[in-house]
């Protein structure tokens, strides 16, 4: 059992440290030896918990910020989330602006949260005055003293994962890490810790996740931007329609990509052999993970550590439903549903 019993003095002194867990039955018959680092530990249950403090205390320190000025994103996702919480903490408004494909659910969450949230419509183009990019814009015009996170083009959002998660993973394996495997959305979280890590021991390798209806794989690849590789998917948090200035390409070895369908499953998988109740990006870096490995990517002194990015509960309604699954068409011969409950 874990035996650190400090008090704290407010939720946000829980960020960061998350735990590298051991995977012992996913990878089974794999080459070398497996850590999750579970980005769920943090009070905001993902990573973008260290992306919201790290981005939000640096304009503090610049002086940007003072107690009572507002706190501006477009998202509708674990950014959101993890920015409303740091702005109660410290007296901020959090405005959020979120798109009307956002479930009611996660519109829900974030008022709890106590932001003030913008529901824009979706199928507007980005420049469209009502879209969310534009509200956001014009309210960070509009309001006096406050700051936009702009998590996509916003180099803070490396420096904070080079500053937290890059030196945890060091010390957590010892400087023993052979592979980091990352999802890519905006890319800070694999390119901030990549950087650290590169600085410390250059032949540590660097695998991006990207999802299939993604340009990250390609203009890592070719540095084009090939809009014939960009069609809708359902893997929320992953992969790009466009290139985020918050990746640093260079820092990225190579790219893996996964399908909707066997990061679903993948996800349900952790779960079933290893108790990890996680999302549907952690079952996607699994799945690039055991791709890796049918691709003799792995021997049996490799280090890997996997980002899991956030928890399972944010999913219900998606991967963690066998309805949903079955609308999808996921069940087939080989992947069948969980066992259905009993009825007393
Ligand atoms: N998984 C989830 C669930 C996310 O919300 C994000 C962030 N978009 C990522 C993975 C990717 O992390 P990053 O933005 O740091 O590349």
């Amino acid at each position: 059992m874990k035996e650190d019993l400090q008090v704290y003095d407010n939720v946000l002194q829980l960020i960061g440290n998350t735990p590298l867990i051991h995977l012992n039955k996913i990878t089974n018959g794999f080459k070398g030896n497996f850590f999750a680092k579970v980005e769920a530990f943090n009070p905001g249950h993902s990573t973008k918990d260290r992306i919201a403090l790290y981005i939000i205390e640096e304009a503090e320190r610049k002086g940007i910020l003072k107690p009572g000025d507002t706190i501006i994103e477009t998202t509708s996702g674990n950014t959101g989330f993890s920015i409303a919480m740091v702005s109660i903490i410290k007296g901020y408004e959090c405005i959020l602006a979120v798109s009307s494909k956002s479930s009611k659910d996660k519109i829900d969450m974030l008022k709890t949260m106590g932001a003030k949230v913008y529901v824009c419509p979706a199928n507007v183009p980005a420049d469209d005055p009502r879209s969310y990019y534009q509200v956001a814009r014009r309210l960070h015009q509009e309001i006096k003293g406050s700051v936009y996170i702009n998590q996509y083009f916003n180099e803070l959002n490396m420096d904070a994962h080079f500053n937290s998660t890059g030196p945890e993973i060091w010390k957590q394996t010892e400087g023993k890490i052979t592979h980091l495997v990352a999802c890519s959305g905006t890319g800070g979280t694999i390119s901030g810790t990549a950087r650290f890590l590169k600085e410390k021991n250059p032949d540590i390798k660097i695998i991006g996740i990207d999802a299939f209806g993604s340009v990250l794989k390609k203009y890592h690849e070719t540095r084009e931007f090939d809009e014939e590789e960009i069609y809708p998917y359902r893997i929320e948090g992953l992969g790009k329609n466009l290139i985020p200035t918050a990746t640093d390409f260079d820092m990225i070895d190579k790219f893996i990509k996964v399908t909707d369908e066997d990061a679903a499953h993948t996800g349900r998988e952790l779960a079933r052999t290893e108790g990890l109740f996680v999302g549907y990006t952690s079952g996607a870096a699994m799945q690039g993970v055991k791709q890796l490995q049918a691709e003799g990517e792995f021997d049996k002194n490799s280090e890997v550590v996997i980002v899991f990015p956030d928890h399972g509960s944010r999913y219900m309604s998606k991967i963690y439903s066998d309805d949903w699954m079955n609308e999808q068409g996921f069940f087939d011969t080989q992947h069948e549903s969980t066992s259905q409950p009993i009825e007393v």
